[in-house]
């Protein structure tokens, strides 16, 4: 399934870490519009190709804090999410897959 090989990233202490520090200095607020931000997103997407990289994975500058709406306007292009792609706590897209 897409997504799979971001699993244990999101899982790590490593990126915990980045998140929770990330979330404090941006004070919770979606740095879009300012209501409650809830996910951090990455601007340069998370791949395979990327995922081992540092820089992008758990670079501040690579990191923005958003609320749910502009999260969803920024990966689908509507404040509705499509069906079969759910987010995760993480923020990130899931595709719900048949079997699942
Ligand atoms: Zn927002
Ligand atoms: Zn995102």
């Amino acid at each position: 399934m897409a997504k799979d090989f971001a699993k244990s990233f999101y899982n790590s202490q490593a990126w915990v870490n980045v998140r929770n520090s990330f979330f404090i200095e941006k004070l919770g607020m979606c740095e879009r519009c300012s209501n409650p931000g809830e996910i951090v997103h990455h601007k340069i997407y998370i791949t395979p190709d990327n995922i081992n990289d540092p820089n992008i994975t758990l670079s501040k500058n690579n990191l923005e804090l958003l609320c749910r709406t502009c999260h969803n306007l920024e990966h689908e292009g509507t404040s509705s999410t499509r069906q079969g792609i759910v987010f995760n706590s993480n923020g990130d897209i899931v595709e719900v897959g048949v079997n699942e």
